[in-house]
C-alpha cells in the first residue's frame, strides 16, 4: 500500500486525481498505475484500468491465463474504484480488493453504488472488499487536488503543504 500511496502522490505532482494502486498475483506486482487522464486526455484512464492493462500484458509475456492471474489477484489502490473501475474489476474477475478513502463522488463499493457485491450475474464475479487502510492519507490528497484543480489556484501551494508535513 506504501507503493500505492506513492504513485498517488506522483500523480497529484502531476495534476491528475491522486489514485495510486498495485495487483498483486502470487507475491509479485504484475500490474501497476496511477490516474492519467489528463496525460493521456481519455478520460477512462483511471489507475486501475492503467494497472489491469498491465496485468493483460504481464500475462502475454510470460504466456500466463488471464484468467488464473487475475483470478487469484489483489488489488491495492488508495481510493474506493470508482462505478466504472469496479464494474471492470469484476469482469476481470478480481476477487479481492484492499483500498483506502471513500470515493464520495463516484464510489462503485458502496458510496455512490455497490457494484462490488451486487446481484449481476451477467457482469463477471462480486468482489471483497477491505476498505480504510490509511485513508487519512489518501482523503488529504484527494483534498489537495481539488484545491488545485483550479485552474487559477496556484500549483505551488499544495506543494508547500506537502514540504511541511514531511
Ligand atoms: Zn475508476
Amino acid at each position: 500500500m506504501e507503493e500505492a500511496m506513492q504513485m498517488a502522490k506522483e500523480a497529484l505532482e502531476n495534476v491528475e486525481v491522486p489514485v495510486g494502486c498495485l495487483l498483486v498475483y502470487n507475491n509479485e506486482v504484475v500490474g501497476k498505475g496511477r490516474n492519467e487522464v489528463n496525460q493521456t486526455k481519455n478520460a477512462t484512464r483511471h489507475a486501475e484500468m492503467v494497472a489491469i492493462d498491465q496485468a493483460l500484458a504481464w500475462c502475454r509475456r510470460g504466456g500466463w491465463s488471464p484468467g488464473a492471474v487475475l483470478g487469484r489477484a489483489v488489488l491495492f489502490v488508495t481510493v474506493e474504484p470508482c462505478i466504472m473501475c469496479a464494474a471492470a474489476l469484476r469482469l476481470v474477475k478480481i476477487p479481492l480488493v484492499v483500498y483506502g478513502c471513500q470515493n464520495e463522488r463516484f464510489g462503485g463499493c458502496g458510496s455512490v453504488l455497490d457494484i462490488a457485491s451486487a446481484d449481476l450475474p451477467n457482469t463477471g464475479r462480486p468482489f471483497q472488499c477491505i476498505p480504510g487502510y490509511r485513508a487519512e492519507e489518501a482523503v488529504e490528497m484527494l483534498k489537495n487536488f481539488y484545491k488545485q484543480e483550479n485552474p487559477n489556484a496556484p500549483k505551488s501551494k499544495v506543494r508547500k503543504k506537502e514540504c511541511q508535513k514531511s
